[in-house]
């Protein structure tokens, strides 16, 4: 292990801030009126959802899920459970479903099976950022921060073995961790 992490900006603070008005802009709008269960996806989104709502102008619920998959090794295996289920009820509600990364698309895919299968009224995604190169299965994203690089991403949330998530840009994480 080298002493100095391999680090690169991607995405620097004052990007992020900006992108994430622009997609509280358009959520403004859409849920205008409305009273939304947001759903974030534990860990990672949690910093990218904190700004996020702080710019919301509607009266909103929120919830967390947490979701892992099986298997070793980095890659995913596209077999995915519910490691924390949402305690809110989802019948009825407008649901907004906040992830920091879609990457195969196999976490979103499984999620959104879940949450349909509970009869919300609407459904919709959000994601800080969308890695298309790498999809596996097709996601409807209604709202995308981020079209990135196929890259290892860390910081804003983002881990690298939980590290990193309290770096306030998003940053390529380098062959050599
Ligand atoms: P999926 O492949 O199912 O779309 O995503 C699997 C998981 O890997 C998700 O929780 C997603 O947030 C995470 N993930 C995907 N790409 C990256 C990345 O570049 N960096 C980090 N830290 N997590 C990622
Ligand atoms: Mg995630």
């Amino acid at each position: 292990m080298s002493s100095k992490p391999d680090l690169r900006v991607l995405v620097g603070r004052q990007e992020i801030e900006k992108t994430i008005g622009r997609l509280a802009d358009n959520i403004n709008e859409d849920y205008r009126g409305k009273n939304p269960l947001i759903i974030g996806i534990l860990i990672g989104s949690f910093v990218f959802l904190a700004d996020l709502i702080r710019l919301l102008e509607f009266p909103l619920d929120l919830d967390f899920v947490r979701l892992s998959s099986y298997g070793a090794g980095t890659e995913t295996s596209g077999k995915v459970r519910m490691a924390l289920e949402p305690g809110a009820q989802i019948k009825g509600r407008d649901v907004l479903v906040v992830e920091d990364i879609i990457d195969t698309g196999y976490s979103l895919a499984f999620l959104i099976d879940y949450l349909k299968k509970k009869e919300p009224a609407s459904l919709k995604l959000c994601v800080l950022a969308d890695k298309p190169s790498r999809r596996q299965v097709p996601v409807e994203i209604d709202y995308n921060g981020f079209t990135v690089p196929d890259e290892f991403l860390v910081g804003y949330g983002l881990d690298y073995n939980e590290k990193y998530r309290n770096l306030p840009d998003i940053c390529i994480l380098g062959e050599g961790e």
